[in-house]
């Protein structure tokens, strides 16, 4: 196939030649003629050489997100697209127990090369999102290999014409439903739910957390569905309390517990600022505190003042917390990097006087793989810490 060219200028084809993704607009020299937002364009260097295939957006700075790499591809169908899907779930079935766990990341954007595209499934059920108007050309084919390889019956999609977090249901319909996580049972309402519904990411540091937690007292601080509550009972916890500002949340916390183990007087769903009640909560009180708020920067420029929120938590947790206590820190902000937010909890931990200890370094599970050649697809970064 003969895809129209987009023409790098001499000396900008080094990152697209290293498999980075990104195309922006300051490095072409040549835009294709006559195709429009979406289009699959070539890319080639300054002498023509064609570096890879990806999608146009002509309005964006970043006007091109590559999704092949290296000669042309022979055709892009419905039957590319499926085979890329087809990898994408034979990872999955790699590296996860698709037994035990029926909620999972299908799709990671570019960590799957599949830049714009992020497929979340529970269950017989997907959450779709495509970023791209590019993307939004592969509904068909997505519908088509969900309900083939899964047996998908409901599909709700989220478009870049639509309002962030707003979608439509494409296939079935459905409110809230249960899915498994390492064989722990939760709710989740993909339409409505916080993000894609559920925080897939934090899958094994709960684990972790669980295989931690026995005879522990735990505070879970913005615990949203209350999964790392879920683990921690789970994993011997004598009590937990879930805080959330937001009421829907903590009542969910509840709820999730009460999906697995039934009345749970040990746990309590609070709705409260996390930032008060870290300052107003007795010390010693708890001596497994997990802090996972949310991305308290979404740009480069808000990025001092998030490290402000981190310190301000971190510092709050550490003044506090039992000796011997173990904290369970996240940050989940892309331009925090983990040099960063080991900068900022080396600061809380000073500040504190406590003795403190890095147990283990945390990331991402590992159905929303960084491609090594797109560092920023890397955003989760946790700590465990001892703390004397
Ligand atoms: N740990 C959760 C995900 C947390 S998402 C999980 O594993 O599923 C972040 C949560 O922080 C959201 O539920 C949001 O309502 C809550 N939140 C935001 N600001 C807060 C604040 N100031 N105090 C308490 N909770 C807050």
């Amino acid at each position: 196939m003969n895809y129209p060219r987009l023409v790098l200028k001499s000396g900008r084809d080094r990152s697209a030649r290293n498999r980075h993704p990104w195309i922006y607009s300051g490095a072409v020299k040549e835009r294709p003629a006559k195709v429009g937002d979406g289009a699959i364009v070539a890319v080639c260097d300054n002498e023509g050489e064609v570096l890879g295939l990806g999608h146009y957006a002509p309005q964006s700075t970043l006007i091109c997100r590559m999704f092949s790499f290296g000669k042309e591809e022979s055709e892009v169908n419905a039957a590319y697209w499926e085979a890329k899907l087809g990898k994408a779930l034979a990872y999955r079935n790699q590296l996860l127990d698709l037994s035990a766990t029926t909620g999972y990341r299908l799709v990671h954007a570019e960590g799957d090369s599949l830049p714009g595209v992020v497929i979340d499934i529970y269950g017989d059920a997907a959450s779709v999102q495509l970023r791209t108007v590019g993307t939004a050309h592969l509904t068909a084919a997505i519908q088509g290999f969900l309900q083939k390889e899964l047996g998908v019956q409901h599909m709700y999609l989220r478009t870049e014409t639509k309002e962030e977090g707003e979608g439509t249901w494409v296939l079935g319909q459905e409110q809230e439903r249960s899915f498994q996580e390492n064989g722990l049972s939760f709710y989740v309402d993909i339409a409505t739910g916080q993000k894609t519904g559920f925080f897939l990411d934090q899958r094994d540091n709960r684990a972790l957390l669980k295989s931690m937690s026995k005879g522990r007292s735990v505070l879970n601080a913005f615990s949203y569905s209350g999964a790392f509550s879920v683990y921690a009972i789970a994993g011997g916890a004598v009590s937990v309390d879930s805080v959330d500002i937001s009421a829907a949340a903590a009542e969910l916390a509840t709820r999730n517990m009460e999906l697995n183990f039934g009345p749970t007087p040990s746990h309590q769903g609070i709705k409260a600022d996390a930032f008060k009640f870290l300052q107003e909560m007795e010390k010693d009180a708890y001596d497994l505190i997990v802090l996972d708020p949310p991305a308290f920067t979404k740009h480069i420029s808000t990025v001092q003042k998030a490290a402000r929120g981190y310190k301000e938590i971190n510092l709050k947790a550490m003044q506090k917390i039992a000796s011997g206590g173990l904290l369970f820190t996240y940050s989940c902000s892309q331009h925090i990097s983990s040099d960063l937010f080991r900068k900022i909890v080396f600061g809380a931990a000073s500040d504190a006087g406590r003795e403190v200890r890095i147990v283990h370094q945390m990331s991402q599970a590992p159905d929303h793989p960084i491609s090594i050649y797109h560092p920023e697809g890397e955003y989760l970064k946790g700590l465990v810490l001892h703390v004397d």
